[in-house]
């Protein structure tokens, strides 16, 4: 007789990663420091490496066609979702495995948060922080409750965890960090967490955003 969650179809189940599509946030410039550039050389490559998809911004430029390339040359699946203006400017990347064209930017959002499982934020600048803060709202307001990890690349996010720190102190946020984001010192050790994931999160509610 077989223990109860033993069965063949529970391990197999068990076996299945959940998290299988993550959404980066990044610059569309590369930063000054060069460890940035390596971080999202190495976030593409691991990303491919480890089977999971990549969702983004669908550009070219800065960190964001770093990482695009990275996973690419690794065999990854990259998915790029550009309004079609952005595309037309020639800031999309031309060699992902899906570009998908929107009409504007909220639909971009929309759909980079719903095709993906799990988000990370890598340096960038203020559409880094942009996505970084509609994300963390919609979860706290419970439209979703994928995970958002803010890759902590050489302390770069550091002023970013003060201001959390501050309104929280302030009582106008519960504590950011860990109970809507969650912190990744290195890429490694996104790719680890992500991997750690068991359950399925919920759904993005694409009738209230
Ligand atoms: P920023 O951090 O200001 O460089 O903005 C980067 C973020 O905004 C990315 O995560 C993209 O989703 C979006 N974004 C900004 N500029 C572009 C661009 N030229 N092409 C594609 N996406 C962009």
């Amino acid at each position: 007789m077989t223990a109860l969650g033993a069965g063949p179809g529970t391990l197999g189940m068990r076996n299945m990663p959940s998290i299988r599509r993550l959404c980066v946030y990044c610059g569309s410039s590369l930063g000054v420091a060069p460890q940035h550039r390596a971080a999202a050389a190495e976030l593409g490559e691991r990303l491919a490496t480890a089977g999971i998809g990549l969702v983004f911004g669908g550009g070219r430029v800065g960190l964001m066609g770093v990482l695009a390339d990275a996973a690419l040359a690794a065999g990854g699946h990259v998915t790029g979702i550009i309004p079609a203006g952005l595309r037309d400017a020639e800031l999309a990347h031309r060699g992902v495995s899906e570009l998908v064209v929107v009409a504007n930017m909220h639909e971009r959002k929309r759909q980079m948060a719903e095709r993906a499982d799990a988000f990370a934020v890598l340096p960038g600048g203020i559409g880094t922080l942009d996505e970084t803060f509609e994300i963390m709202t919609w979860h706290q307001l419970g439209l979703h409750s994928k995970p958002v990890w803010i890759v902590d690349i050489g302390g770069y996010w550091q002023p970013l965890l003060k201001i959390f720190d501050h309104l929280t102190a302030e009582g106008f946020a519960v504590a950011l960090v860990p109970q809507i984001a969650r912190l990744a010192p290195s890429v490694a050790a996104l790719i680890e967490a992500l991997q750690a994931v068991q359950s399925a999160p919920a759904g993005l509610r694409t009738d209230l955003v």
